[in-house]
């Protein structure tokens, strides 16, 4: 039975302190969906209290335990995968056979690595007469986005149960329903109670009331720069330690040795990958100057193969936006591009022809000749929106690659891997893939500047949930 009118606190499915509520609207064709509680401050401080209460216990538990639960909960996703993909394809958008390979196999994919890097995580060290031990950070409060929404909880949740951490975890609004199917798994597995809480509502009410809670030990946060920085000042107020992955703008530099039919398509699929909703979506394709012509019409080739429309049929490659908002915003940032004298060499701002004009509908759009320094050049747009800019010289192209306030991701592209491994150690971004190199788990992600702080995924992800203590004892004396 789907839960989704009440709170999961403390081991329980409890009624909302609040009588608020939110709806939930499909992307596709801008019905309601579903209806969820508007959590209050008082909600906030319930959920906060259980974690409290439930964190000595499950701090002091053996790692194997806790490696047993995160199994059980990878075998719990694994086995609701269709419900979950179909799930997430309905409140954000994206294609229903994507949502099964990236929506839900990268979560299930999470809770599984977790479970079997609690194996042997040194969790101490001797180093001299120091016994050096890593404890779990404490109460955890995870806020996570609509974009990957169960990818982003996953990356939070594996890692801090795994570190030994509680937590209350704040989904998005726009995409919430997810959340509450993870935590009916989270409750099959036996979890005990307190150790996972779930209460969903607005960022600015619910959202600050957890992360200015003075018993909250730790703040990890997903979503655009501007909330982050709310998330950091509320936080300092008690010396919070706060994890924050935020925006992008990241760029692909195609180098002049590279084979540009390959490099062009996989930069504009990049780029378009679940409507360009995606933090590390390479959305800046640098190209040599004398190279701009064949670029540009390898991307608008590229652009028309896209398949726009309802995201639950199997011949779609392209969704709708996740919001009514998110397609405004994407319509903006098209007008100003052309505004601001950017070539619009494919798609555009007007309604999609052959789609549901209820749905957030957007074209896949290519500008050419953008200048480095506009606004669709410079900002987080989150849409399948591509900006191609040219470069004189390497160097140039590393300039523009680190010329945003962002710092998340980005790629190389060249005929050889160390060719395009030189270019991509001078871009100051947290991870950069090389000719299209695939997504890993198992590496740090996260970003340098205004992308954020900290690490999710891989070892560096659970490190992010830990304390060091030092315990130092007398040297035995020689004699
Ligand atoms: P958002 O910042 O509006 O919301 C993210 C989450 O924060 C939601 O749960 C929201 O309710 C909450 N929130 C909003 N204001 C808050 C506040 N004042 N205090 C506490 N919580 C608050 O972002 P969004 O629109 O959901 O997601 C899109 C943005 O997220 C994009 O900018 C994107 O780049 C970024 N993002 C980053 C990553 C990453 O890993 N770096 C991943 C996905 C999305």
């Amino acid at each position: 039975m789907r839960q989704d009118r009440q709170f999961y606190i403390d081991g329980r499915w409890v009624t909302p302190k609040g009588n608020g509520s939110i709806d939930v609207f499909s992307p596709a064709d801008g019905t309601r969906l579903a209806t969820i509680p508007e959590g209050n401050a008082a909600d906030a401080a319930d959920a906060v209290q259980a974690a409290r209460r439930a964190f000595e216990g499950w701090a002091a538990t053996a790692p194997s335990l806790r490696a047993e639960y995160l199994k059980k909960i990878q075998e719990g996703l694994k086995a609701r995968t269709d419900e979950i993909a179909r799930t997430i394809t309905l409140e954000m958008g994206m294609p229903y056979k994507l949502s099964q390979r990236i929506q839900v196999g990268s979560p299930t994919a999470t809770f599984g690595m977790y479970s079997r890097m609690l194996s042997d995580f040194p969790f101490e060290e001797q180093v001299g007469h120091s016994k050096v031990v890593r404890e779990p950070a404490g109460v955890v409060v995870a806020i996570t986005p609509w974009n990957y929404p169960l990818h982003q909880i996953a990356a939070k949740v594996a890692a801090a149960l795994a570190a030994g951490c509680t937590i209350v975890l704040k989904p998005s609004e726009v995409a919430p329903l997810n959340a509450f199917l993870l935590a009916e798994i989270i409750h099959a597995a036996g979890v005990p109670a307190g150790v996972f809480n779930l209460v969903t509502g607005y960022g600015p009410v619910v959202g600050e009331a957890l992360v200015a809670d003075k018993d909250v030990d730790m703040v990890s946060f997903t979503g655009s720069t501007r909330a982050g920085m709310r998330v950091s000042e509320l936080a300092s107020a008690s010396i919070k330690r706060v994890a924050l992955e935020l925006g992008g703008k990241s760029a692909a530099i195609i180098l002049d040795d590279a084979d540009f039919a390959v490099a062009v398509k996989g930069v504009v699929g990049n780029c378009f990958l679940n409507s360009g909703q995606t933090c590390t979506a390479h959305t800046r394709m640098l190209v040599p100057q004398s190279r701009y012509d064949e670029a540009a019409r390898l991307a608008v080739e590229a652009a028309k193969a896209y398949r726009l429309g309802d995201p639950m049929a199997p011949e779609t490659t392209l969704g709708p936006l996740a919001s009514k908002m998110q397609l405004d915003r994407v319509r903006d940032y098209i007008d100003k591009g052309r505004a601001e004298g950017a070539q619009l060499l494919i798609g555009g701002a007007s309604l999609p022809e052959g789609v549901n004009p209820d749905g957030y509908y957007v074209q896949p759009t290519v500008f050419g000749r953008v200048k480095w320094d506009a606004t669709i050049a410079q900002e987080e747009i989150f849409g399948p929106v591509l900006s191609i800019i040219t470069y004189k010289d390497e160097d140039d192209a590393v300039r523009i690659a680190n010329s945003t306030v962002y710092g998340l991701a980005g790629g190389v592209w060249s005929a050889t891997d160390a060719h395009a491994e030189t270019v991509a150690r001078r871009i100051r971004t947290g991870q950069v893939d090389i000719n299209g190199g695939p997504f890993n788990i198992f590496a740090p992600f996260g970003g340098y500047k205004q992308s954020g702080i900290g690490r999710e995924l891989g070892k560096y992800g659970l490190e992010d949930f830990l304390e060091y203590k030092a315990m130092q004892f007398r040297p035995a004396t020689k004699g």
